[in-house]
């Protein structure tokens, strides 16, 4: 009789692990995407990552931290694979990522190109992610990229890797650890200063200004423009700084309505915040 009950016991126990395994499974976060700490592509319809946008971010990661076998799995999620398996790369931006993903947080990338309200990219204010049935408590951060935006750029090609979609993910992330951007002209803020320490690692051109300026090109036309640095040794063997501007022209720039600046943005000043 003992051994019926332990016996039962343990089946009770199996199914109620089961039950919780399945739930687990099956948990959600919204737009299809599995309610799990790391960085997830949106599954959803509406801002779900095309595959050549998938394909794109998983390039420009591959490049900027030199993980060969970082990848996006068939259920979105960003994968590191090897660990060791490394080309080249910044060491800042493979530790700046394994912190994000690692952190416990939940970061689900969308899509959010021709929006209006968002330029290159943005991060939600978060949620609180609550399933009472697994006990479980995850912080959803919506990284928001606007994979259209990165086509309106005019600049050298060193520069445009130098504030590419991979970057502009990292920057997001960055903000989900806590750090901020500065709305005080000609400082960088603390996401851009790791952000350039990666540049420099990569031998790219650091960015030189976090507010970028609004240049009225015609009454009507605006443009806006931001500054880079760009290392290089002369004849001498020397190290000279060139500056390198990125243009960027946003579709109310022609008059349209944006909300891309707002609420931060001032129409009457000269400087904006991008990212
Ligand atoms: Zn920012």
């Amino acid at each position: 009789m003992k051994d019926l009950i332990r016996t039962s016991k343990r089946w009770v126990g199996m199914v109620i692990v089961l039950g919780l395994l399945v739930c687990h499974v099956a948990a959600e976060s919204g737009n299809g995407t599995v309610a799990q700490p790391g960085a997830w592509c949106s599954q959803g319809q509406v801002y779900g990552l095309s595959s050549a946008q998938k394909e794109m971010l998983q390039t420009r990661l591959q490049r900027i931290t030199g993980w060969t076998q970082l990848s996006f799995a068939e259920n979105g999620k960003l994968e590191i694979g090897d660990l060791t398996a490394i080309e080249g790369g910044s060491l800042r931006a493979r530790l700046s990522l394994l912190q994000a993903l690692r952190s416990g947080k939940q970061f689900v990338i969308e899509d959010h190109s021709l929006s209006g309200a968002v330029n290159f990219g943005q991060l939600d204010e978060g949620t609180n992610y609550t399933d009472e049935r697994i006990a479980l408590h995850l912080e959803i951060y919506r990284v928001r990229l606007d994979f259209a935006d990165f086509e309106k750029i005019s600049a050298t090609p060193e520069v445009k890797d130098s504030f590419d979609e991979g970057f502009t993910f990292l920057h997001e992330l960055l903000h989900g650890l806590g750090l901020k951007d500065t709305h005080i002209p000609n400082e960088i803020g603390e996401c851009e200063t790791i952000i350039n320490e990666m540049r420099a690692e990569l031998g790219l051109p650091l960015r030189a200004q976090y507010l970028a300026d609004l240049l009225h090109i015609t009454p009507l036309i605006k443009t806006i423009r931001l500054r880079f640095r760009e290392q290089s040794i002369d004849g001498r063997g020397l190290t000279r700084w060139k500056t390198r501007h990125l243009f960027f022209t946003p579709d109310f720039a022609f008059g349209q309505e944006s909300q891309a600046f707002s609420p931060n943005a001032n129409p009457t000043s000269s400087c904006l915040s991008l990212y």
